[in-house]
Protein backbone atom coordinates (compact mmCIF):
# COMPACT_ATOMS: atom_id res chain seq x y z
CA UNK A 1 0.00 0.00 0.00
CA UNK A 2 1.32 3.45 -0.90
CA UNK A 3 2.09 5.85 1.96
CA UNK A 4 -0.67 8.38 2.39
CA UNK A 5 1.58 11.31 1.53
CA UNK A 6 2.72 9.80 -1.78
CA UNK A 7 2.28 12.17 -4.71
CA UNK A 8 -0.60 11.15 -6.86
CA UNK A 9 -2.32 12.39 -9.94
CA UNK A 10 -5.52 14.34 -9.42
CA UNK A 11 -6.73 12.79 -12.65
CA UNK A 12 -8.95 9.75 -12.61
CA UNK A 13 -7.25 6.64 -13.92
CA UNK A 14 -7.55 6.60 -17.69
CA UNK A 15 -10.31 4.41 -18.98
CA UNK A 16 -9.43 1.70 -21.47
CA UNK A 17 -9.73 2.67 -25.11
CA UNK A 18 -13.23 2.39 -26.52
CA UNK A 19 -13.24 0.16 -29.59
CA UNK A 20 -15.47 1.55 -32.35
CA UNK A 21 -15.94 -0.47 -35.53
CA UNK A 22 -15.01 1.42 -38.69
CA UNK A 23 -18.02 1.40 -41.05
CA UNK A 24 -17.70 0.83 -44.73
CA UNK A 25 -19.20 3.48 -47.00
CA UNK A 26 -19.47 3.92 -50.76
CA UNK A 27 -17.59 6.84 -52.25
CA UNK A 28 -19.25 6.31 -55.61
CA UNK A 29 -18.38 4.10 -58.58
CA UNK A 30 -17.97 1.04 -56.38
CA UNK A 31 -15.20 2.56 -54.30
CA UNK A 32 -15.49 1.36 -50.70
CA UNK A 33 -13.84 3.31 -47.90
CA UNK A 34 -13.67 3.01 -44.11
CA UNK A 35 -15.52 5.65 -42.08
CA UNK A 36 -14.28 6.05 -38.51
CA UNK A 37 -16.08 9.32 -37.70
CA UNK A 38 -18.83 10.10 -37.13
CA UNK A 39 -20.16 6.92 -35.57
CA UNK A 40 -23.15 6.17 -33.38
CA UNK A 41 -20.82 5.97 -30.37
CA UNK A 42 -18.71 9.01 -31.14
CA UNK A 43 -19.56 12.05 -33.27
CA UNK A 44 -16.34 14.02 -32.86
CA UNK A 45 -12.83 14.12 -31.40
CA UNK A 46 -12.27 17.78 -30.60
CA UNK A 47 -13.38 19.61 -33.74
CA UNK A 48 -12.46 16.60 -35.94
CA UNK A 49 -15.94 15.54 -37.08
CA UNK A 50 -15.31 13.23 -40.02
CA UNK A 51 -12.64 10.64 -40.77
CA UNK A 52 -12.57 8.53 -43.91
CA UNK A 53 -9.80 6.03 -44.55
CA UNK A 54 -9.43 5.67 -48.33
CA UNK A 55 -7.59 2.62 -49.59
CA UNK A 56 -5.04 1.37 -50.04
CA UNK A 57 -6.67 0.78 -53.45
CA UNK A 58 -5.20 -0.42 -56.72
CA UNK A 59 -6.89 1.35 -59.64
CA UNK A 60 -5.05 -0.61 -62.34
CA UNK A 61 -8.26 -2.16 -63.65
CA UNK A 62 -10.68 0.44 -62.36
CA UNK A 63 -11.89 3.91 -63.17
CA UNK A 64 -10.14 5.70 -60.32
CA UNK A 65 -11.62 8.19 -57.87
CA UNK A 66 -13.74 10.97 -59.35
CA UNK A 67 -15.91 13.15 -57.12
CA UNK A 68 -17.94 15.78 -58.97
CA UNK A 69 -18.62 19.35 -57.89
CA UNK A 70 -20.12 19.50 -54.40
CA UNK A 71 -20.41 22.21 -51.75
CA UNK A 72 -19.24 22.49 -48.14
CA UNK A 73 -20.04 24.93 -45.32
CA UNK A 74 -18.82 25.62 -41.79
CA UNK A 75 -15.95 23.12 -41.96
CA UNK A 76 -12.44 22.50 -43.23
CA UNK A 77 -11.67 19.46 -45.39
CA UNK A 78 -8.29 17.98 -44.53
CA UNK A 79 -6.61 15.50 -46.86
CA UNK A 80 -3.50 13.56 -45.79
CA UNK A 81 -1.96 11.70 -48.72
CA UNK A 82 -0.08 8.48 -48.04
CA UNK A 83 0.13 6.93 -51.49
CA UNK A 84 -0.97 8.10 -54.94
CA UNK A 85 -2.11 11.52 -56.11
CA UNK A 86 -5.34 13.50 -56.30
CA UNK A 87 -6.19 16.64 -58.24
CA UNK A 88 -8.19 19.18 -56.23
CA UNK A 89 -10.07 21.99 -57.99
CA UNK A 90 -12.38 24.51 -56.33
CA UNK A 91 -14.58 27.56 -56.85
CA UNK A 92 -11.76 29.89 -55.74
CA UNK A 93 -9.84 28.81 -58.84
CA UNK A 94 -7.45 26.55 -56.94
CA UNK A 95 -6.00 23.64 -58.90
CA UNK A 96 -3.64 21.51 -56.86
CA UNK A 97 -2.23 18.01 -57.09
CA UNK A 98 -1.60 16.49 -53.67
CA UNK A 99 1.20 13.91 -53.34
CA UNK A 100 2.38 11.58 -50.56
CA UNK A 101 3.47 13.37 -47.40
CA UNK A 102 1.36 16.45 -48.20
CA UNK A 103 -1.81 18.00 -46.77
CA UNK A 104 -4.58 19.87 -48.58
CA UNK A 105 -6.72 22.00 -46.30
CA UNK A 106 -9.84 23.62 -47.70
CA UNK A 107 -11.64 26.07 -45.43
CA UNK A 108 -15.27 26.17 -46.54
CA UNK A 109 -16.58 28.78 -44.10
CA UNK A 110 -19.49 30.57 -45.80
CA UNK A 111 -19.35 28.24 -48.80
CA UNK A 112 -17.10 26.60 -51.38
CA UNK A 113 -17.40 23.97 -54.15
CA UNK A 114 -14.75 21.46 -55.14
CA UNK A 115 -13.94 18.36 -57.20
CA UNK A 116 -11.43 15.58 -56.58
CA UNK A 117 -9.95 13.28 -59.21
CA UNK A 118 -7.26 10.66 -59.28
CA UNK A 119 -4.79 11.16 -62.14
CA UNK A 120 -4.75 8.86 -65.17
CA UNK A 121 -1.17 7.69 -64.50
CA UNK A 122 -1.75 7.16 -60.77
CA UNK A 123 -2.83 3.57 -60.09
CA UNK A 124 -2.85 3.46 -56.29
CA UNK A 125 -4.46 5.55 -53.60
CA UNK A 126 -4.11 5.58 -49.82
CA UNK A 127 -5.28 8.64 -47.90
CA UNK A 128 -7.12 9.93 -44.87
CA UNK A 129 -9.82 12.52 -45.44
CA UNK A 130 -11.03 14.47 -42.47
CA UNK A 131 -13.36 17.34 -41.70
CA UNK A 132 -12.81 19.91 -38.98
CA UNK A 133 -15.92 21.72 -37.74
CA UNK A 134 -15.55 25.49 -37.46
CA UNK A 135 -16.55 27.04 -34.13
CA UNK A 136 -19.52 29.46 -34.22
CA UNK A 137 -17.37 32.60 -34.32
CA UNK A 138 -15.61 31.31 -37.49
CA UNK A 139 -18.49 29.39 -39.05
CA UNK A 140 -19.18 31.98 -41.75
CA UNK A 141 -15.64 33.10 -42.67
CA UNK A 142 -14.52 33.56 -46.27
CA UNK A 143 -13.46 30.32 -47.97
CA UNK A 144 -9.77 29.54 -48.48
CA UNK A 145 -7.56 26.78 -49.83
CA UNK A 146 -4.11 25.87 -48.48
CA UNK A 147 -1.64 23.29 -49.74
CA UNK A 148 1.12 22.15 -47.40
CA UNK A 149 3.88 20.42 -49.39
CA UNK A 150 5.99 19.68 -46.31
CA UNK A 151 5.17 19.09 -42.67
CA UNK A 152 7.37 18.63 -39.59
CA UNK A 153 8.82 15.11 -39.45
CA UNK A 154 11.10 13.42 -36.95
CA UNK A 155 12.17 10.01 -35.71
CA UNK A 156 12.00 8.68 -32.17
CA UNK A 157 11.86 5.21 -30.60
CA UNK A 158 12.35 3.68 -34.05
CA UNK A 159 9.16 5.34 -35.34
CA UNK A 160 8.64 8.06 -37.96
CA UNK A 161 6.44 10.97 -36.90
CA UNK A 162 4.73 13.57 -39.08
CA UNK A 163 2.88 16.44 -37.43
CA UNK A 164 -0.20 17.20 -39.52
CA UNK A 165 -1.94 19.77 -37.35
CA UNK A 166 -1.28 21.69 -34.16
CA UNK A 167 1.83 21.49 -31.99
CA UNK A 168 3.80 18.63 -30.44
CA UNK A 169 6.68 19.39 -28.10
CA UNK A 170 8.79 21.98 -29.92
CA UNK A 171 7.22 21.15 -33.28
CA UNK A 172 4.49 23.26 -34.86
CA UNK A 173 2.51 22.28 -37.94
CA UNK A 174 1.80 25.09 -40.43
CA UNK A 175 -1.83 24.09 -40.96
CA UNK A 176 -4.47 26.80 -40.50
CA UNK A 177 -6.70 25.93 -37.52
CA UNK A 178 -9.60 27.61 -35.71
CA UNK A 179 -9.73 25.51 -32.53
CA UNK A 180 -7.15 23.65 -30.38
CA UNK A 181 -6.35 20.44 -32.26
CA UNK A 182 -3.59 18.00 -32.98
CA UNK A 183 -3.05 15.45 -35.76
CA UNK A 184 -0.02 13.13 -35.73
CA UNK A 185 0.92 10.35 -38.15
CA UNK A 186 3.17 7.52 -36.89
CA UNK A 187 4.78 4.80 -38.98
CA UNK A 188 7.02 1.85 -38.21
CA UNK A 189 9.31 -0.29 -40.32
CA UNK A 190 10.30 -2.46 -37.36
CA UNK A 191 8.38 -3.12 -34.18
CA UNK A 192 8.37 0.16 -32.23
CA UNK A 193 7.23 1.22 -28.79
CA UNK A 194 6.77 4.81 -27.68
CA UNK A 195 5.22 6.76 -24.82
CA UNK A 196 3.43 9.88 -26.05
CA UNK A 197 2.78 12.79 -23.67
CA UNK A 198 -0.84 13.91 -23.98
CA UNK A 199 -2.72 17.04 -22.98
CA UNK A 200 -5.23 16.19 -20.24
CA UNK A 201 -7.63 18.87 -21.55
CA UNK A 202 -7.75 17.19 -24.96
CA UNK A 203 -9.73 14.14 -25.97
CA UNK A 204 -7.97 11.75 -28.35
CA UNK A 205 -8.73 9.06 -30.86
CA UNK A 206 -6.48 6.77 -32.88
CA UNK A 207 -7.06 5.05 -36.19
CA UNK A 208 -4.62 2.41 -37.48
CA UNK A 209 -4.08 2.98 -41.21
CA UNK A 210 -1.93 -0.14 -41.71
CA UNK A 211 -0.79 -3.09 -39.64
CA UNK A 212 -1.46 -3.41 -35.92
CA UNK A 213 -1.24 -0.97 -33.01
CA UNK A 214 -1.16 -2.22 -29.43
CA UNK A 215 -2.81 0.09 -26.83
CA UNK A 216 -3.31 -0.82 -23.16
CA UNK A 217 -3.05 -4.52 -23.85
CA UNK A 218 -5.39 -4.48 -26.84
CA UNK A 219 -4.66 -4.83 -30.55
CA UNK A 220 -6.18 -2.40 -33.01
CA UNK A 221 -6.19 -2.73 -36.80
CA UNK A 222 -7.68 -0.46 -39.50
CA UNK A 223 -11.10 -2.00 -38.86
CA UNK A 224 -11.28 -0.40 -35.38
CA UNK A 225 -11.10 3.21 -34.22
CA UNK A 226 -9.76 3.61 -30.67
CA UNK A 227 -11.45 6.44 -28.76
CA UNK A 228 -9.10 7.36 -25.90
CA UNK A 229 -11.18 9.93 -24.03
CA UNK A 230 -9.98 12.92 -22.02
CA UNK A 231 -7.63 13.42 -19.04
CA UNK A 232 -4.91 11.11 -20.22
CA UNK A 233 -1.39 12.30 -19.49
CA UNK A 234 0.34 9.78 -21.71
CA UNK A 235 -0.26 7.01 -24.13
CA UNK A 236 1.91 3.94 -24.62
CA UNK A 237 1.79 2.66 -28.17
CA UNK A 238 3.37 -0.38 -29.74
CA UNK A 239 3.37 -0.59 -33.50
CA UNK A 240 3.95 -3.90 -35.25
CA UNK A 241 6.40 -3.77 -38.15
CA UNK A 242 5.14 -1.93 -41.25
CA UNK A 243 2.30 -0.27 -39.36
CA UNK A 244 0.85 3.22 -39.49
CA UNK A 245 -1.62 5.10 -37.34
CA UNK A 246 -3.22 8.51 -37.10
CA UNK A 247 -3.59 10.13 -33.67
CA UNK A 248 -6.22 12.88 -33.46
CA UNK A 249 -6.82 15.15 -30.50
CA UNK A 250 -8.58 18.32 -29.57
CA UNK A 251 -10.37 20.20 -26.87
CA UNK A 252 -13.88 18.77 -26.71
CA UNK A 253 -16.07 20.82 -29.04
CA UNK A 254 -18.64 22.61 -26.92
CA UNK A 255 -21.17 23.47 -29.58
CA UNK A 256 -23.38 20.74 -30.96
CA UNK A 257 -23.20 20.69 -34.74
CA UNK A 258 -25.58 19.52 -37.41
CA UNK A 259 -24.00 17.44 -40.17
CA UNK A 260 -25.90 16.58 -43.28
CA UNK A 261 -24.50 15.45 -46.65
CA UNK A 262 -21.55 17.81 -47.21
CA UNK A 263 -22.80 20.51 -44.90
CA UNK A 264 -21.92 21.35 -41.33
CA UNK A 265 -23.88 24.04 -39.49
CA UNK A 266 -24.60 25.29 -36.02
CA UNK A 267 -28.33 24.73 -36.48
CA UNK A 268 -30.65 22.70 -38.67
CA UNK A 269 -31.95 25.99 -40.10
CA UNK A 270 -28.43 26.96 -41.29
CA UNK A 271 -27.91 23.57 -42.93
CA UNK A 272 -31.35 23.77 -44.57
CA UNK A 273 -30.45 27.23 -45.90
CA UNK A 274 -27.15 25.92 -47.30
CA UNK A 275 -29.04 23.10 -48.99
CA UNK A 276 -31.53 25.56 -50.57
CA UNK A 277 -28.68 27.82 -51.69
CA UNK A 278 -26.95 24.87 -53.38
CA UNK A 279 -30.16 23.70 -55.08
CA UNK A 280 -30.87 27.24 -56.30
CA UNK A 281 -27.35 27.82 -57.61
CA UNK A 282 -26.83 30.76 -55.23
CA UNK A 283 -23.60 32.78 -55.72
CA UNK A 284 -22.57 31.74 -52.21
CA UNK A 285 -21.02 28.56 -53.61
CA UNK A 286 -19.51 29.68 -56.91
CA UNK A 287 -18.44 27.21 -59.58
CA UNK A 288 -15.58 24.90 -60.35
CA UNK A 289 -14.96 26.33 -63.82
CA UNK A 290 -15.47 23.73 -66.52
CA UNK A 291 -17.10 21.19 -64.22
CA UNK A 292 -20.81 22.08 -64.23
CA UNK A 293 -21.69 18.74 -65.83
CA UNK A 294 -20.59 16.85 -62.71
CA UNK A 295 -22.58 18.89 -60.18
CA UNK A 296 -23.76 16.58 -57.37
CA UNK A 297 -27.34 16.81 -56.09
CA UNK A 298 -28.03 16.93 -52.37
CA UNK A 299 -30.39 14.29 -50.99
CA UNK A 300 -33.53 15.54 -49.22
CA UNK A 301 -33.05 16.78 -45.67
CA UNK A 302 -33.66 14.02 -43.11
CA UNK A 303 -35.82 16.24 -40.89
CA UNK A 304 -39.06 18.15 -41.45
CA UNK A 305 -38.65 21.77 -42.42
CA UNK A 306 -41.20 24.52 -41.98
MN1 LIG B 1 -15.64 17.39 -50.40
Amino acid sequence: MAPSNAPFSTLPPSTPPERIAVKTAELGEGLTIGRALPSRQRRMVGAWCFLDHIGPIDFSNKHGLHVGAHPHTCLQTFTWMIEGQLLHRDSLGSEQVIRPGQVNLMTAGHGIVHTEDSLPDSTTLHAAQLWIALPPEHADIAPAFDHYPTLPTWQADGLNFTLLAGSWGQQQAPTRLYSPLVGLDLTSQQVGRTVLPLRPDFEYGLLPLAGTVHIDGKDFTPSDFAYLGIQREQLTLELASDSRCLLLGGRPFENPITMWWNFVGHSQALVAQAQRDWENGAPRFGRVVGDDNRRLTAPPLPWRTA
